[in-house]
């Protein structure tokens, strides 16, 4: 059987690391927002090129803050609307309406899977006041034109990066011209493309007003022990895990070119007329957090992947309009995202898959 996704083997080689990690955060006797965090907090943020990064608890938790940390300043306001794509995950989603904001849902590009920029424009009203995108799969949205419209419009941009670590940054000349947005959240959950061995996250940014709020706002709002400055949470990065990261994150650069090597070969070597490539130019950052194909007849496919040993999956089945937590919205419709709920399967793609294993899921997919 080829797995959808291995942890173990992903993780294994860090094996002597973590061991080496584990017992100098357990001698330290410092086990809360120690020199761990500090440590990956200023790997990430140069990694990204950001001059912030802040240690959270988990990748939801990354969203709420960041917005939390806007009200705070008094940039965002509860009741004002947030636009994000129709067919995101749906932590994006919860993480609007946990802050007390509205999300206004818009449809995505059926080729890109990401948010239709034609179409922000026309959901922004008067209450409109900052878009969150979603980098879905690992590909970049178009953040030229999303930065356009936000200046022109007045928006914070707000980026859910939970599936694109490193989609950012591929060469020195990408880096040095990357538009990023007001602030990006980040999940060290397990199977993301820099994952922990338990929850984590992060935000990155430049804007130091903000950063001052979120290093208080996730740890009780304050800053001075037992003195609370704004009503906080408690989301810490966790100090193992971020050790964890540290002994990783070396690693991201190299783990997301072999993840764009497999895609170059499912993209070249797939040929079924029965199933739909995702696209990527090559020139465009993808790091392939999934490989996503689409097909009419799904769980045929799938059950025919799963009888040849593949193991496929459904990245996601039900879209957030159309679940049961979100009844309110279950009457409306967005034909595309519900296209692509209802077509989209992921093949596995990793660090770890094999030269052999991919030759094995093409010939099965080309005999389909
Ligand atoms: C994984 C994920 C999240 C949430 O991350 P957690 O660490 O699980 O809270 C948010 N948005 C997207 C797009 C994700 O894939």
């Amino acid at each position: 059987m080829i797995p959808f996704l291995d942890l173990k083997l992903i993780n294994s080689p860090y094996e002597t690391a973590f061991q080496e990690k584990m017992k100098s955060v357990l001698e330290s006797g410092w086990y809360i927002l120690g020199n761990e965090v500090k440590e990956f907090e200023a790997n990430f943020a140069s990694y990204c090129g950001t001059q912030y990064c802040i240690g959270v608890g988990n990748g939801l938790d990354a969203l709420v803050l960041i917005f939390k940390g806007y009200i705070q300043l008094g940039l965002l306001q509860k009741g004002d609307e947030v636009i994000v794509s129709a067919n995101t995950y749906i932590a994006s989603i919860l993480a609007i309406l946990q802050s007390d904001l509205i999300p206004v849902l818009v449809e995505p590009k059926l080729e890109t899977f990401n948010i239709n920029t034609d179409l922000i424009v026309t959901n922004i009203s008067s209450k409109t006041k900052a878009i969150l995108v979603v980098h879905l799969y690992g590909k970049l949205a178009e953040m030229d034109s999303i930065n356009e419209i936000a200046e022109a419009h007045n928006l914070i941009v707000i980026e859910d990066a939970a599936q694109a670590h490193g989609a950012f940054f591929e060469t020195e000349s990408q880096k040095a011209k990357a538009k990023i947005g007001n602030a990006q959240a980040f999940s060290f959950y397990p199977g993301k493309n820099l994952g922990a061995l338990g929850d984590g996250g992060a935000i990155t940014t430049n804007d130091e007003a903000l950063a001052k709020v979120l290093f208080s706002l996730r740890n009780y709002g304050s800053e001075t022990k037992y003195y609370n400055d704004y009503v906080g949470v408690n989301s810490r990065l966790d100090e193992l895990q971020a050790a964890f990261l540290n002994a990783k994150l070396p690693n991201l650069d190299l783990d997301n070119e072999k993840r764009r090597v497999i895609a170059k070969r499912y993209l070249s070597e797939i040929k079924n007329e029965k199933i739909i490539l995702p696209q990527w130019d090559f020139s465009t950052s993808h790091v392939f957090h999934l490989f996503v194909i689409r097909t009419e007849k799904r769980a045929d496919l799938q059950n025919y992947l799963l009888e040849n040993g593949i193991q496929s999956m459904i990245h996601y089945p039900v879209p957030p309009h159309k679940q049961k937590a979100l009844k309110q919205w279950n009457n409306l419709s967005f034909p595309i995202t519900e296209k692509i709920h209802d077509t989209v399967l992921s093949l596995p793609i990793s660090p770890v898959l094999t030269s052999g294993e991919v030759d094995v899921i093409i010939s099965v997919l080309n005999k389909y």
